[in-house]
This record gives structure tokens, C-alpha cells and sequence, in this order.
């Protein structure tokens, strides 16, 4: 028998690897036709780089990551609220990297397979049910059966496995925002060399810069649906400081992704009470971005379950373990995510001023301090 990890996203793969380098056969499904990632750049703060060390990937990372990713606060029209030291918040809490998703997905990919795991593409999950031996059927679509020792649902917001087998679960739920992502050549003439990074932030508004390897730059807008029902895009930006007019442009001639971001009701357990079923990274504990947590918090599970597994061989023991390890922490940040949605979606002018102002007031270090809270790597 095996373990059968459900989805082959940053989550999946990253508990594949664990898994299989503990020395289990592991089993990815995946229902896309290829192991590939979409998504723009993403964020590793030193508690997702604390946890790729741990399955033993951080030199990968290190290939095809920039570091020192963190810059500071500002306002539309280019006053800075605050700044990071991005030295001396990497001396005092670890490493900050920004990596594109496309070199991430590729760097577990390689991982896994190295590490002997099956991945099976085109392979969509629609159930899991009691297996043999207190094992777990895997059921996808078209009725093909997998029995599993253990099932890992890494399937992401909309997870079939959670669905499956926590009935119970709330849906994901609207935040009333949507956000842009595009990678634009950082050496495009009319943009400073070198760019620095930055989240400017308006009203219910908020647009970050991520210098990436490669002379490339990650740009991210996100924006509050208006009460007549609309949501302008980042074009409402033109007006902003420089760089962003013409980072915006860049976007829009090279294109953007674009997402209505949703939020899950926290879950009480991962875990399920009877069946050797757990769930691992978005499909557990999906958050709002606005910690740059998301991928952090599924490559931690990915890091618990690989240290776990080392310890015991017994399914439920296993899990139980896991389930403790990961519940409350994760719960927290899905939590504090939530919190700085609301103040990064402020809309009354009065309110945003008084934002900025006690942003404004804040020593660096006490934005370093609440920054890094949540990149915890004890
Ligand atoms: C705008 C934005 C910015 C973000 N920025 C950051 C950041 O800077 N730092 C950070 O840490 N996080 C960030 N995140 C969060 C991060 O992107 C997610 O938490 C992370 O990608 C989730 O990975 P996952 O593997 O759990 O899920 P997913 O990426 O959703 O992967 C799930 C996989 O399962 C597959 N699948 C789905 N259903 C099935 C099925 N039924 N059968 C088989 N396969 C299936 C899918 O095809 C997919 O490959 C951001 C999120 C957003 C929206």
C-alpha cells in the first residue's frame, strides 16, 4: 500500500517530498494534465524558508530566489509610512524571499520525482471512502479505486476531499476583493534600477512590488468591490507614484491573472475522526493573502508530516500528532490574515488618514517586530 496525496500545487508536492524522502511510497494525483503553476511571484518568509530546509530543499530555493524582499509601506502619492531594514529584519528573524510560482512548482516537481514519487496527471479526485485494513479508498473520476494507507488532501479552496469526507465543513467564503498578479521585465526602460519593494496602499487598495531573479519584478493590486456592485482594476493606479504607471502598463500590455479572493471558515480539526485522512495546505486552512502566508502555512504541514512520519508507523497516531502540531497555529495566522484584511480594505477617507498616521508613528522596529509574529521559525 501507499500514501495517496490528492493535488500537485505547492502543498501537495511539498508533502510528497517529505513523505517519500521519510521513506513511504507516495502517490500524487493530480487533476490537471501537467504539473505546472500559473500564479505570478510569491513571498517565502523565513517560516516557509525554515520549512523547505527542513524537506531539504533550501539550497534549491536559494538558486532561484531574491532575497531580501521586504521594503516598506507607502502612499499612493510616494510618502513613505515606513520602512523595513530588510538586513536587519533578516538578521533578527530569518531570511525573506521572493521566488516566481512557476520556478517553485518546478523546483518541487524535480524534488519529488528524485525522491520516487508517482505523480499521476489528469487524474481528478471526486471521493475518498473507508478502505481495507483501516486503509482509505481514493475514488476519481471515471471510478478508478486507490487504496491508501493515508490520504493527504492537498487539493486546495475548493478541496473534493474536504468535501468528501468533512461534510460538516463551511464553503469558502466571498471577501469581496479581487486581485491582479503580472511579472513584468524589470529592466524595461523608464522603470529605476534597481526596484525597490513596496507596498503602497490607498483606499481598499493596496499595490506591491517584489523584485525577482532574473531581472523580472512581481507586481500585485488587490481592491474592494464598490457598493454600485463594480471593481476597478489597477488602471485606478495611474495616478500613483512612480514606478507604478508604468508597471501598471507593462501588466496590461503583457496581461494579468486575475481572482476574486475567497477566505475558509476556520476548520476544527484536519484530521478526520475515523479514516486515515487528513488535510494539508489551502484545502485545510485557506486564508486571505494579506500575510503572505498561504503557501507558508501548507509548506509547514508539508514540514510537520515529513518530521512525524519519522516517528511513528501508526496512521492514527501519525495524524493525531499532526493535527496538534498544525491546528492552532495555522488557525491563528488564517485569523490574523483576516484582521489585516480589514485594515488594509479601509474605504472612508477619515479612516485611511488615520491609518496612515499611526502607521506613520510606528519605529521600524516595531513594524518589524508585528511583521514578523507570524514568520515564526521556532
Ligand atoms: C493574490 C494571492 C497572493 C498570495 N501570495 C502569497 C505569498 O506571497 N506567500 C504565501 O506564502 N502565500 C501566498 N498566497 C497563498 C498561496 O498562493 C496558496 O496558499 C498556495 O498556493 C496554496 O497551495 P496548495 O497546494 O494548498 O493549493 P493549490 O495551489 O490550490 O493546489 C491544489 C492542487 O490540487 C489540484 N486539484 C484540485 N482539485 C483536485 C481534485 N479533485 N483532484 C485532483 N487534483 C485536484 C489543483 O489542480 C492544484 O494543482 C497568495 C494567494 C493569493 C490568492
Amino acid at each position: 500500500m501507499m500514501d495517496v496525496v490528492v493535488g500537485g500545487g505547492i502543498a501537495g508536492l511539498a508533502t510528497a517530498v517529505g513523505l517519500a524522502r521519510a521513506g513511504r511510497a507516495v502517490t500524487v494525483l493530480e487533476r490537471r494534465e501537467r504539473i505546472e503553476e500559473l500564479g505570478a511571484g510569491i513571498i517565502l518568509w523565513p517560516n516557509a524558508l525554515r520549512a523547505l530546509g527542513e524537506l531539504g530543499l533550501r539550497e534549491q530555493v536559494h538558486g532561484v530566489a531574491e532575497l531580501e524582499a521586504v521594503g516598506g509601506l507607502r502612499r499612493p502619492d510616494g510618502e513613505w509610512l515606513n520602512r523595513v531594514d530588510g538586513r536587519r529584519f533578516s538578521a533578527a528573524h530569518g531570511e525573506v524571499a521572493a521566488i516566481h510560482r512557476g520556478d517553485l512548482i518546478d523546483l518541487l516537481h524535480e524534488a519529488a520525482v528524485e525522491a520516487g514519487v508517482e505523480i499521476r496527471c489528469g487524474q481528478e479526485v471526486v471521493g475518498v471512502e473507508s478502505g481495507p485494513q483501516g486503509g482509505a479508498t481514493v475514488v476519481a473520476a471515471g471510478g478508478r479505486h486507490l487504496v491508501a494507507d493515508l490520504v493527504l488532501g492537498a487539493d486546495g479552496l475548493r478541496s473534493a476531499v474536504r468535501e468528501a469526507v468533512f461534510p460538516a465543513a463551511g464553503a469558502p467564503q466571498p471577501t469581496g476583493l479581487t486581485a491582479w498578479r503580472w511579472v513584468v521585465d524589470a529592466e524595461a526602460p523608464g522603470l529605476p534600477a534597481p526596484l525597490v519593494p513596496s507596498v503602497t496602499i490607498g483606499a481598499g487598495t493596496e499595490l506591491g512590488i517584489v523584485p525577482l531573479p532574473g531581472s523580472r519584478a512581481y507586481c500585485y493590486f488587490s481592491s474592494v468591490r464598490r457598493p454600485d456592485g463594480t471593481t476597478p482594476g489597477p488602471e485606478q493606479c495611474r495616478e500613483w507614484h512612480d514606478p507604478i504607471p508604468s508597471l501598471v502598463a507593462a501588466g496590461e500590455a503583457g496581461g494579468m491573472l486575475c481572482h476574486e479572493l475567497w477566505d475558509l471558515p476556520p476548520l476544527p480539526s484536519f484530521v478526520h475522526p475515523n479514516l486515515p485522512v487528513a488535510l494539508v495546505g489551502d484545502a485545510a486552512h485557506a486564508m486571505t493573502p494579506h500575510l503572505g502566508q498561504g503557501a507558508a502555512q501548507g509548506l509547514e504541514d508539508a514540514a510537520a508530516l515529513a518530521c512525524l512520519v519519522k516517528t511513528t508507523g501508526d496512521a492514527r497516531e501519525l495524524l493525531g500528532a499532526y493535527d496538534r502540531e498544525r491546528g492552532d497555529r495555522a488557525r491563528a495566522v488564517q485569523r490574523a490574515s483576516r484582521q489585516a484584511m480589514g485594515a488594509l480594505t479601509i474605504t472612508h477617507p477619515a479612516l485611511v488618514a488615520v491609518r496612515d498616521a499611526l502607521i506613520r508613528l510606528l519605529p521600524g522596529v516595531v513594524v518589524e517586530r508585528a511583521m514578523a509574529r507570524w514568520v515564526r521559525t521556532g
